[in-house]
């Protein structure tokens, strides 16, 4: 079995990427566990939703919890486990996730590959050490040139620096390319 890193900037359809793949994989009857480290509350609580209208309900796992005590059955019940905003996991949430697929279920984790800084999130850089496959989820700057940076704003100024994560500013995101990234500006 292998674990998979698909990564992106934001509005990289991730979401919507990791709702296929279930969807998909439980069509042909394979058992499934969506998983979504719960410091993103975005959708209120455990609900992962997609632009295109799809949704599913996720198992919440906090920094603190491993992935053994919030799955309900063992991980080898299940045939693949899904987890969503993957840059949010821990080093050593990653680190027990391989050792389920070294046991025989696959894993698929979908995720950003860096922050606003342009710095890798913890989660995202343990998955580049020990993913099998890397895929990029490709998605375009407003220029016209591929998104590669998560860019944080606001009123209409680039933010370089501060905490990675800030739940609840009222900072915007935009993905860009790093050319317009470095112009620090938002049209
Ligand atoms: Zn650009």
């Amino acid at each position: 079995m292998k674990m998979y890193f698909y990564y992106g900037a934001m509005g990289a359809s991730k979401s919507a990427n990791a709702l296929m793949t279930r969807f998909n994989f439980e069509e042909k009857g394979k058992k499934v566990a969506m998983l979504k480290p719960s410091i993103d509350t975005r959708d209120g609580a455990n609900i992962i939703r997609s632009r295109a209208g799809l949704q599913a309900e996720a198992i919440l796992i906090a920094p603190d919890q491993t992935v053994r005590e919030v799955l309900p059955v063992l991980p080898a019940y299940y045939d693949n486990i899904i987890v969503d905003e993957a840059q949010f996991l821990t080093k050593a949430q990653v680190d027990e996730l391989r050792e389920i697929v070294d046991a025989g279920t696959m894993v698929m984790c979908y995720g950003l590959r860096a922050d606003f800084r342009a710095e890798l999130f913890e989660g995202s850089k343990r998955l580049f050490e020990l993913a099998d496959k890397i895929i990029e989820i490709v998605t375009m700057c407003p220029c016209g040139r591929k998104a590669t940076m998560n860019a944080r704003y606001r009123d209409g100024k680039i933010i370089y620096d501060g905490e990675q994560i800030l739940i609840g500013a009222d900072d915007q995101y935009v993905a860009m390319c790093h050319r317009c990234y470095m112009k620090g500006v938002v049209k």
